[in-house]
């Protein structure tokens, strides 16, 4: 791969105020690009000043959604270095992605170190207030200028980053799901393991309805039954019944977190019992209403670990224990954020640091 070329901007933007962040809403000073041709390979990667893309307005991607992205933070520790959560699984995970939207694959390791380049280069916006991030969003997409449907020749790969607020301003807080029982979000076969924004534009109108009613997220079932439970919005799903955490196993259309994953290896290392299965609505709500269900809670890179409260379903409310947050919730939390805020040494290898 050639190296990647550095263009600065002449006229960084002012910061914004690191206290009201929120989630997703400021850039940086500057993005990573390469680009992709049949033939070629991917070539030119480069740092540039943040900014618009000039597209033909006929790029597939606009017409038949070939694209796919990922999620994942830089994270300051309280010395002020800077460092990134498990980033090669992100792009590992990427590539499967790809393979599934016959997108290009790319070099696992060569992507780390453009991430590490960029935040480099944009140091000055990886917050420093307790539990902020700098959330980081590779991309891919489709860039041939033809409405012909097949795979696109030619790709652009992007980085954009956004520093964001902590997530739980008040402390952890409990949120209230609902389960969706018309649409369905994935089928085994079809997309539901990539991150690919077609799958969420799909699942738009559901979180909507969920709004209007007061819920905060979406609990899918699977697209055949709607019987077994899926993931929640985007984020993976657990149940702590009778002294055992369920979680839905990989079996194609539950998109697998690497949240998820960073928590069961924390859970097995605890010696807690664990089953990856098919959990039905039915065995749900009837260890809830035998008072068996102790946690729930959703893991993702966003929030990292979501405690729910309430799940409701066909219109009746059920409260998950005492509607506050589990132990195990709690604990998982702070585990998984002491290690990515730098505040306990990493003894799983999940780190990588930034050079600074
Ligand atoms: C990204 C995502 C998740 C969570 O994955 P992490 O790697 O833990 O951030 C879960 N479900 C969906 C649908 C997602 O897009």
């Amino acid at each position: 791969m050639e190296a990647i070329t550095i263009t600065r901007t002449a006229s960084p933007k002012e910061k914004p105020d690191f206290s009201t962040l929120g989630f997703g809403k400021h850039f940086s000073d500057h993005m990573f690009l390469m680009n992709y041709e049949t033939g070629r390979g991917w070539f030119n990667p480069r740092i540039v000043p943040y900014g618009p893309f000039q597209l033909e307005p006929s790029s597939m991607v606009f017409h038949y959604a070939q694209e796919i992205f990922e999620g994942l933070k830089a994270y300051r520790t309280k010395d002020g270095t800077i460092q990134l959560f498990r980033p090669e699984e992100n792009f590992k995970r990427m590539n499967k992605s790809a393979e599934r939207m016959c997108i290009p694959q790319l070099d696992v390791d060569f992507c780390v170190e453009a991430t590490k380049a960029l935040v480099s280069v944009d140091r000055d916006w990886v917050p420093d207030l307790e539990a902020t991030s700098l959330y980081i969003r590779p991309f891919i997409i489709a860039t041939d200028a033809a409405v012909g449907v097949h795979a696109s020749h030619t790709y652009l790969f992007c980085i954009i980053l956004s520093p964001s607020g902590c997530y739980y301003p008040e402390g952890l807080n409990p949120v209230k799901i609902i389960i969706e029982d018309e649409d369905v979000r994935a089928v085994k076969g079809g997309t539901g393991f990539t991150k690919c924004g077609g799958n969420y534009a799909g699942s738009l109108r559901a979180g909507e309805r969920a709004a209007a009613k007061g819920y905060s997220q979406v609990l899918w079932l699977d697209g055949v039954e709607r019987k077994y439970i899926e993931e929640v919005g985007a984020m993976n799903i657990m149940f702590k019944i009778d002294g055992t955490v369920i979680t839905p196993a990989l079996l194609g259309s539950v998109l697998p977190g690497i949240t998820r994953k960073s928590v069961l290896e924390i859970v097995r290392e605890w010696g807690i019992p664990l089953e990856e299965r098919a959990l039905s609505v039915d065995e749900l709500l009837a260890a809830l209403k035998a008072g068996k269900v102790e946690e729930v809670w959703g893991t993702g890179t966003a929030a990292v670990v979501s405690p729910v409260g309430e799940i409701s379903y066909k219109g009746e409310k059920y409260q998950i224990a005492d509607g506050g947050i589990g132990q195990l919730t709690q604990k998982l939390y702070d585990e998984l954020t002491a290690v990515q805020w730098g505040d306990k040494p990493d003894t799983r290898n999940w780190i990588i640091p930034i050079d600074n």
